[in-house]
């Protein structure tokens, strides 16, 4: 059993056959790791871009990839095939720091390979998750590799960051101080169809107020004082992928402008919402008005 610590740098790029933009790979590095956390081997290879020919400012100042490298580089599909050589039969685990690495490859994959996935991806471990995990930090934060380093001791000024092979032998030391072989295990997924459907799936907001997976029983509005049910005097309004609409609390005669937003992910829907009190512009410019011709009364107090 091994453990392949991967890193890339990819140069963001316009596509003409996609019509959109794309990251090309422009660098893949990686270090082996035996079962016993020892390195088997590394491994760096420059991609010789086909798409992007010049490398953002960004990724030349970030990276010090120079547009030489990048042209003298060996093509994606013969820099795959030596990885997977080089990545071996042995059983493994491919672990990354956060899996945009992973998204970045199955593309790349999809493009200049035409299938849609990674042919020596069998098990694979989102470092950053993990590590997140056993450091308990909570998942709104998403740590940097650096900064995670530093907080385990290491000195991530002594690796040359954002170089593929440097940015992985970084990660493989900081994975050696946090490694746990029960907790990596429920952390390790099955590379299987559905693994790569859930990876690839793109969140979105759901912006037809018709759609059926949309549920129309969160779209009431409770009076945030006596807790009442209000009732909707407005039409709904979409603003910022969001439902708007205006409520009236009868009891308290109070109107609020309750917001909800529904977010597809892969599998579960996600809402969010919120509701404040509303006032007519009108009303604040006489609110404005009150307030600016008295005195404040907190001072007086
Ligand atoms: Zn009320």
């Amino acid at each position: 059993m091994n453990y392949i610590i991967m890193d890339l740098e990819w140069n963001n790029t316009y596509c003409k056959k996609k019509k959109g933009f794309m990251n090309e790979i422009i660098e893949v590095g990686a270090v082996k790791l035996s079962s016993d956390l020892k390195v088997v081997d590394t491994f760096s290879v420059f991609i010789k871009a086909q798409l992007g020919k010049k490398l953002h400012a960004r990724v030349k100042e970030l990276t010090n990839i120079t547009n030489d490298d990048i042209s003298t580089g060996t093509p994606f599909s013969q820099a795959m095939a030596k990885f997977r050589k080089w990545v071996g039969n042995e059983e493994n685990i491919i672990l990354t720091w956060g899996d945009t690495d992973i998204r970045v490859m199955i593309e790349n994959f999809r493009y200049f390979n035409g299938i849609s996935f990674i042919p020596f991806l069998s098990n694979y471990v989102n470092l950053q998750k993990y590590a997140q995990a056993f450091m308990n930090i909570s998942k709104a934060e998403q740590i940097g590799l650096a900064a995670a380093a530093e907080k385990l001791g290491l000195s991530p000024e002594r690796y040359t960051l954002h170089r593929a092979l440097d940015d992985s032998r970084l990660t493989a030391d900081l994975f050696k101080r946090i490694f746990n072989k029960q907790m990596l295990d429920s952390y390790t997924l099955v590379c299987d169809t559905s693994f790569y459907s859930k990876i690839t799936f793109k969140p979105k907001a759901i912006v037809d107020i018709n759609s059926p997976l949309i549920d129309k029983s969160k779209m009431k509005c409770l009076c945030d004082v006596c807790g009442a049910s209000c009732e909707r005097i407005s039409d709904w309004r979409l603003t910022n992928q969001s439902f708007r609409a205006i409520f009236l609390c009868k009891k308290c005669k109070r109107k609020i402008r309750f917001t909800i937003r529904f977010k597809e992910y892969y599998d579960r829907i996600d809402i969010k919402s919120s509701s404040v009190p509303f006032i007519e512009k009108k009303e604040i410019k006489n609110i404005v008005a009150v307030e600016s011709s008295g005195n404040s009364s907190e001072e007086q107090e």
